[in-house]
């Protein structure tokens, strides 16, 4: 027999097997109503049975072999007043990295084009603000205006938002703006002072009511407990609508902030952490966000599996390391997996066939 032919017959037959799995469909209605005794079940589950679930739903909503890819780009280094225990861009915190004055346009335009010719389809803008001030929004509009001028989505990073700036940003056509909640509720003031638990989900709040897209996750490795994480998710999760996209970090523990010697996360913790966030909120985007160099290729494919469908590529994050873009693209190859184009990164779709 003709080996391209037996190769044919070969992966028609494990196609055949995947179209066995005994995934229910429309089994993942979009509920806002989750509970932590809910989310402790699910985590709970042996894991083999977690990950199937969670697979299943993520095969409901998205191609599993697509990934989606943003890029990441800090527009205003350091000097910040939050006192945040994880980040080495705080004033308070005794880390080597010093302020620097927001870049020009021209020069982060220059880098969404270098990202865009390397495959990232959304680029986002952070900048280490409390808040910015109204002088600065102008330069803010022609950065999105720019991003959305080369054909990427824009995401923007800025902290608390007034009502005006919102409507700004949704006039110069900001698709995503990005705030996370970090962790529970319960461990938000061991973690950051300056701030309330209750303003991230105010500026959440307002941010979606204005019709931008909300991208909302947390960090996990920052001491909390199981149920701290859980708790998160349930916040995320019982949203008015779910996040449309929800970064889970993992903490890179830097030098000079509270956190220096935090303990490492159970990469089969997290995986769990990531299964149960794509069954609660069956069609957002999770995307593994900072902590990839400390993961394994084996605990990305696995967190893939789980549900994850988003990474952050580029060597950089705002400040952190992140894996170069040869090591994903091989990493990519060995999993089959795909760059997720435009179209499907905007919604999630019919499930694979
Ligand atoms: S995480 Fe953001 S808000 Fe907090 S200190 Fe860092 S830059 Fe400031």
């Amino acid at each position: 027999m003709h080996a391209t032919f037996l190769l044919y017959l070969t992966a028609k037959h494990a196609l055949g097997e995947i179209n066995e799995l005994n995934c229910v469909q429309n089994s993942s209605e979009i509920r806002t109503n989750w509970t932590r005794e809910e989310a402790e079940a699910l985590y709970n589950l042996p894991f083999n049975d977690l990950l199937f679930k969670a697979h299943c739903v993520h095969r409901e909503h998205f191609d599993p072999n697509e990934v989606q890819q943003s890029q990441l780009l800090s527009i205003k280094t350091g000097g910040c007043p939050e006192d945040c225990a994880y980040c080495s861009q705080s004033a308070r915190n005794n880390t080597e990295l010093s302020a620097s004055k927001m870049l020009e346009v021209q020069m982060v335009l220059e880098e969404a084009k270098k990202a865009k010719e390397s495959g990232a389809t959304r680029y986002c803008m952070g900048a280490a603000w409390r808040s910015p001030k109204d002088r600065d929004m102008r330069a803010i509009e022609m950065m999105v205006e720019g991003v959305k001028e080369l054909g990427m989505e824009s995401c923007m990073t800025l902290g608390m938002l007034t009502p005006e700036q919102i409507l700004r940003l949704k006039d110069a056509g900001l698709d995503y703006y990005n705030h996370n909640i970090d962790t529970s509720e319960r461990y938000y003031s061991e973690i950051i002072t300056t701030r309330k638990f209750s303003d991230r989900i105010d500026t959440l709040n307002l941010v979606k009511e204005a019709g931008i897209k909300v991208c909302s996750g947390g960090i996990v490795g920052m001491g909390e407990k199981d149920m701290d994480r859980l708790d998160m998710l349930v916040s995320l999760a019982t949203l008015d609508e779910h996040p449309d996209s929800v970064p889970i970090n993992m903490l890179i523990p830097i030098e000079g902030t509270p956190l220096q010697d935090a303990e490492p996360v159970d990469p089969i913790d997290f995986v769990r952490l990531i299964a149960v966030a794509r069954i609660m909120m069956p069609k957002s985007h999770v995307r593994l966000s900072a902590g990839r160099t400390e993961m394994s290729d084996e605990t990305q494919a696995m967190s893939f599996f789980a549900g994850a469908n988003s990474i952050f590529k580029g060597d950089t994050l705002l400040t952190t390391d992140n894996p170069e873009d040869s090591k994903d693209a091989a990493l990519f190859k060995r999993l089959g997996i795909r760059p997720m184009g435009l179209k499907s990164c905007a919604t999630a779709h019919e499930p694979a066939e």
